[in-house]
C-alpha cells in the first residue's frame, strides 16, 4: 500500500531553552529532524515526504533532505500554531494516491523503521495504529501538589509517534475536529472521536521525545548505543 509519510517539525521548543526551534537542535552533530528523514528514506512504501517547519526555516529543511539521502519527493511547509494545525495543513498537500498516511514528530529521533513498518502493516486490519508502551509507573491524580486519588495503570498506555491511518478517513477526522472544534494532542484521538478501531504497536522507551535538555542527555546516551561510534 502507497504510503505519505508526514514529520512534524514546525515547534519552537521552548522547553529545551536553545537557541534553535526543536526539530533542529543537534543530537550527536545532526539536527534531530534528520533522523526521521532517515528513517522515511529506508522504507519503500513511503512514496513521498511532508515535512512542517517553522516558518523561514525552509532551506536549513531542505539541506537536511538533501544530507540524509532522502530520494522520494519531499513537500516543506510552514506549520500551524499547534501541532493538530500542522498536521491538517500537512495532511493537505499529501498525495491523493496515497492509501495510508503516517504521522511522525521529528521530536523522536530514536523511532526505527520497524517501528514505523509495523504501524503502516497493522492499518491492513485496523483504521489506524500507533506506536505506544504499556505505563509502567503509578500514577496520581493530583489537586496541586496533593494527590487527590491514585489511578490504576492498568490497561493505561503511553501514546507515541509514529501514528498510521488511512489517508481518507484523517482527513475527515481533521475536518470534523474543525467543524467540531476538537483539540486532540495526536492524531489517533480524532480518529477514535470519529468511531474508528486504533491499533497499539508495542513501542520501547528509547522512542523518548525530546522536550527538556534532559531528555537531550538521555538521547545522546541512547543514540550513541543504538547507532553506534
Ligand atoms: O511540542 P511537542 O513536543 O508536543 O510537539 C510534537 C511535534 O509536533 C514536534 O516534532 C514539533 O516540532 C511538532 N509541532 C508542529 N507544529 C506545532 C507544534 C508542534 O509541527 N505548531
Amino acid at each position: 500500500m502507497q504510503c505519505s509519510a508526514i514529520i512534524v517539525a514546525a515547534g519552537s521548543g521552548i522547553r529545551l531553552k536553545l537557541n534553535a526551534p526543536k526539530a533542529f537542535v543537534p543530537l550527536r552533530g545532526r539536527p534531530l529532524l534528520h533522523y526521521s528523514l532517515q528513517v522515511i528514506a529506508a522504507l519503500a512504501e513511503i512514496v513521498e515526504a511532508v515535512v512542517t517547519v517553522p516558518a523561514g526555516m525552509e532551506p536549513q529543511a531542505r539541506a537536511e533532505v538533501v544530507r540524509a539521502g532522502v530520494e522520494i519527493p519531499v513537500k516543506l511547509i510552514a506549520g500551524g500554531a499547534e501541532r493538530q494545525d500542522s498536521v491538517r495543513i500537512a495532511l493537505g498537500i499529501t498525495s491523493a494516491e496515497s492509501e495510508i498516511v503516517l504521522v511522525h514528530d521529528a521530536a523522536r529521533p530514536l523511532a526505527t523503521p520497524a517501528l514505523f513498518a509495523a504501524c503502516m502493516d497493522a492499518t491492513r486490519r485496523a483504521d489506524g495504529a500507533i506506536a505506544a508502551i504499556a505505563v509502567a509507573d503509578t500514577l496520581k491524580r493530583a489537586d496541586g501538589r496533593t494527590i487527590a486519588a491514585t489511578v490504576s495503570r492498568d490497561s493505561l498506555w503511553q501514546a507515541q509517534t509514529p501514528q498510521a491511518f488511512r489517508r481518507r478517513s484523517l482527513i475527515e477526522a481533521h475536518d470534523r475536529a474543525i467543524r467540531e472544534r476538537w483539540a486532540a494532542t495526536d492524531d489517533a484521538e480524532l480518529i477514535e472521536r470519529c468511531g474508528g478501531r486504533v491499533e497499539l504497536i508495542e513501542s520501547s522507551a528509547t522512542n523518548l521525545k525530546i522536550t527538556t535538555p534532559a531528555d537531550l542527555e538521555i538521547a545522546e546516551a541512547l543514540a550513541a548505543r543504538i547507532l553506534g561510534g
